[in-house]
């Protein structure tokens, strides 16, 4: 009878769940506009055919990571997989996957991102991969830290360690508007510890540091002036998107 019951419930579920989509289709994450179909697919072909990627990975020059630090400090190997800006596919998708609560999006990203590294030609060894803290009170709302989902994904796709307690993010610093770059900086900086019973992992040590959207570079050149202080050798970075 319970077996009978429970075949039953399977069945409805099914049903439902086939309604569900009838009814509620799956609209692009990029233009908000078009239905998509297919398993871990968030973007049209429109969208996706737009996606403007970078060439970070393709060509080994100066590019606009390396100038973003520029005379800040110093970075091995630096790179963006797509540009963003705030009303944009990438915008929309950066949205969806950090306010939204789309944590799948990181792995979309993340095979994105995997997929560059393999063509790439000049891509150093790291000894190991970081992500920049968020602050304990965004962790518990959103549920998830949107670069350590990033950082421990191509930590498995390259075979390098992982460590993404490194860093702490001690107080949030939102209200930065009055402040200039110096000031930011120093506030950030602040905010940015490093967790005491890592310091002797990261002695010697070229970590790459991985982050969802490089903006003013303020937050990454926290972290990274925090670790070669405490002992690295030298910093790479790694993001989803830099902000044109
Ligand atoms: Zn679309």
């Amino acid at each position: 009878m319970s077996f009978l019951k429970e075949l039953l419930s399977n069945h409805f579920n099914n049903y439902i769940r086939i309604l569900k989509s009838v009814f509620t289709p799956v609209v692009c994450y990029g233009c908000n506009t078009n239905k998509i179909s297919g398993q871990n697919n968030y973007l049209c072909t429109s969208c996706l055919m737009q996606l403007p990627f970078t060439d970070h990975f393709e060509r080994n020059y100066i590019n606009s990571v390396h100038e973003k630090f520029y005379g800040r400090f110093n970075i091995e190997f630096g790179a963006a997989l797509i540009y963003f800006s705030p009303k944009s596919i990438v915008g929309s998708l950066i949205h969806h996957y950090k306010y939204r609560n789309k944590k799948y999006l990181g792995t979309y990203f993340a095979e994105m991102i995997c997929e560059k590294i393999d063509t790439c030609d000049f891509l150093p060894q790291f000894d190991l991969i970081t992500s920049i803290p968020i602050h304990k009170k965004k962790f518990e709302s959103r549920g998830f830290n949107q670069s350590t989902i990033i950082a421990e994904y191509i930590s498995e796709h390259i075979n390098c360690p992982v460590n993404c307690s490194l860093l702490i993010k001690i107080f949030e610093t939102t209200s930065q508007t009055r402040k200039n770059r110096k000031q930011r900086l120093m506030n950030i900086m602040d905010s940015i510890a490093i967790d005491e019973k890592n310091i002797e992992t990261i002695k010697g040590k070229h970590i790459l540091l991985v982050d969802d959207t490089l903006t003013t570079g303020a937050t990454i050149e926290s972290c990274g002036r925090v670790l070669l202080k405490n002992g690295a050798k030298s910093i790479s970075i790694m993001c989803i998107s830099q902000a044109v």
